[in-house]
């Protein structure tokens, strides 16, 4: 056990399993108060039981009533909310071509309005403390595109977009807002793609290999903890140098 994170309440969205799970794990062995948030009851309470000292709640992004009910909860219960992760995040892949509308609405939805909704919400309670860290999932592919991901790379471009802004606008009330730009990590999401695509990119990645979710969990810790106290408004690349 470390004390990185001690005496702060970190709320994670999208925590039930893959990088928002191994996040939520890293935050508990560094002595914060973990709020465990997902669309799936079950799976947030398996999550929940294997992490000390976490809670878990059903919290969807895309519904601001659910993430107003838990933001209440935590505040009535713990009195303060010091990190927003906001990690949810879904794909829908097709060409342009063939990707349908509702594949473009539902990935926005979710991946760029909903941390739109999260922050709007938790904001508040970091302005009143004067003090706060928000960390945005964005992704390599919103620095360079993706073939395949017209509705996915925009929402994680527009991701980056968002934490400049609220980078400027917060940073000077003591919220520091920062995003991880993953490459291509060993969970769920990425075990979907097609052997071929993933062989490829172990091959492009200059580690020769696809990163893991703890791997992204240490870049979460960092810029959400006070060692990242000058750190503001940055998108940091965690892919092991994929894009060089
Ligand atoms: P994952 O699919 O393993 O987990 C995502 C979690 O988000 C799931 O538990 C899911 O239930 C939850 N979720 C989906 N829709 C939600 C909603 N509306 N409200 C709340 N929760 C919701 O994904 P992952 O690979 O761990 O990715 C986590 C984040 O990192 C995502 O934002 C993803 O875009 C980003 N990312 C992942 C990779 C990668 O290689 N895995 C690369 C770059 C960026």
């Amino acid at each position: 056990m470390g004390d990185r994170l001690k005496d702060k309440v970190a709320i994670i969205t999208g925590a039930a399993k893959g990088i928002g799970f191994a996040t939520a794990q890293r935050f508990a062995q560094e002595s914060a108060q973990v709020i465990i948030t997902d669309v799936n009851q079950e799976a947030v309470n398996g999550a929940a039981a294997q992490t000390p000292n976490a809670e878990g709640y059903v919290m969807n992004v895309t519904d601001r009533a659910s993430i107003q009910a838990v933001v209440d909860h935590v505040m009535q219960k713990h009195g303060r909310i010091d990190i927003l992760i906001n990690n949810a995040g879904i794909t829908q892949d097709a060409r342009l071509i063939k990707m349908t509308e509702a594949q473009f609405d539902t990935v926005i939805d979710v991946n760029l309005k909903g941390v739109f909704n999260c922050t709007q919400l938790i904001v508040p309670h970091m302005l009143e403390a004067v003090s706060g860290a928000v960390v945005n999932a964005a992704s390599v592919v919103g620095l360079y595109g993706n073939f395949g991901q017209t509705n996915y790379s925009a929402t994680k471009f527009g991701v980056i977009c968002l934490t400049k802004t609220w980078a400027r606008e917060l940073g000077p009330k003591g919220i520091r807002v920062n995003a991880v730009c993953p490459g291509f990590i060993a969970t769920e999401m990425v075990k979907a793609m097609p052997d071929n695509i993933l062989q490829d990119i172990e091959t492009r990645s200059w580690l020769g290999r696809l990163g893991t979710p703890v791997e992204m969990a240490n870049v979460y810790l960092f810029l959400a903890s006070d060692e990242a106290s000058y750190v503001n408004g940055v998108a940091l690349e965690a892919s092991g140098g994929i894009s060089l």
